[in-house]
């Protein structure tokens, strides 16, 4: 058995015992392979090195309270790795076969899988990218698919502390019908310096508007917003420049569940001052509250010391069907090992 402090556990990259590799040429994908390497041998002319041809994604598996090793909603993950496949012009990676890789490199790594109980889970981080040497701007021919994992700690040890967020004024985070809606590696380059500048004003996050007006809410950096709003409803943005989140989704679903009324739509920026719980919402956290919001002289504060009664109860949910504690109706789980 690995030797690892799971109470310690952060973000943090660590390398385990495999990654699968998948590599694309003359039209068609190889078998996986699993490798202990963490190397790639590329030619510094790659398309992906100089055009960015690259898109990748994020999901998690859970040691649940009967032992087992089950990923969430991989199915998910593989059809929007493809919609960001196409829309860079990369091949397309047939979803069952991305679901069995998953599962695959999930049970060869099973020992790096944090216990139950202990709030971690194990981190799932697919990656494509083309390979080609070339100098002309075109897409690659050639092309990897690299699915790691890594052990990841509970986000929230002692009680969900809320974070603030600054409204970013200074960078959009996508062009308006650019590639906000896809998980490009560009788009993360590029938003970096917004959230530098959020965290210069000790706010955790940064929150970015529809690009095209500036009027409405995106979403934060790397996860959807969401609100509560006086009359318990779930409001959730609509935006072509948002990344669909598969946490997002799945908290419509049980938010529905719960009977809470699901309203996706536009949201205004002014908005912020009659929700009564603000949320920001991906799979490393499933659901971090977000206490305050500065934009520009305006503060908006939710006036909160621990999550919120209705996200509580939201993230109690899913974390209850992501480690089997709770029954999974809609069939969100995939058994690994
Ligand atoms: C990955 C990501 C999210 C969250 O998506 P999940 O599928 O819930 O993890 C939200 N916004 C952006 C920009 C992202 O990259």
């Amino acid at each position: 058995m690995v030797k690892i402090d799971w109470e310690k556990l952060t973000f943090a990259f660590m390398p385990t015992k495999s990654n699968i590799r998948f590599h694309y040429a003359d039209g068609k994908w190889s078998e996986g392979e699993l490798t202990s390497s963490y190397d790639i041998t590329l030619s510094v002319a790659a398309n992906v090195m100089h055009y960015g041809q690259a898109a990748f994604e994020g999901g998690k598996a859970f040691r649940c309270k009967d032992g087992k090793v089950r990923a969430f909603r991989p199915d998910e993950n593989g059809k929007r790795l493809n919609s960001s496949a196409r829309r860079l012009l990369m091949p397309e990676f047939p979803v069952e076969k991305f679901v069995e890789a998953v599962k695959t490199v999930v049970a060869d790594n099973a020992e790096y899988v944090p216990p139950y109980g202990t709030g971690g889970s194990l981190y799932i981080r697919p990656v494509m990218f083309g390979t080609t040497p070339q100098i002309g701007v075109a897409p690659s021919k050639e092309y990897e698919l690299v699915i790691m994992v890594m052990p990841v700690g509970a986000y929230y040890k002692g009680g969900i502390k809320p974070v603030d967020a600054l409204v970013a004024r200074d960078f959009d985070r996508a062009a308006p019908l650019g590639t906000g809606n896809i998980k490009a590696a560009g788009n993360y380059a590029a938003s970096l310096l917004s959230s530098k500048h959020a965290h210069d004003n000790n706010c955790a996050v940064a929150l970015f508007l529809d690009p095209a007006t500036r009027t409405y809410i995106d979403e934060f950096g790397t996860s959807n917003f969401l609100a509560i709003d006086k009359n318990g409803n779930y409001v959730t943005s609509e935006s072509q420049s948002i990344l669909p989140s598969i946490t997002n989704k799945s908290l419509m679903t049980v938010a529905a569940d719960l009977g809470l009324k699901v309203e996706r739509r536009k949201v205004r920026v002014e908005e912020l001052a009659d929700f009564t719980e603000v949320a920001a919402c991906g799979t490393a956290v499933v659901i971090t509250p977000v206490g305050r919001i500065f934009d520009g002289d305006k503060v908006y504060d939710y006036h909160l010391t621990e999550i919120g009664p209705v996200l509580r109860k939201l993230y109690d949910r899913m974390t209850g069907i992501q480690y089997g504690e709770v029954e999974d109706t809609h069939n969100w789980t995939v058994e690994c090992c």
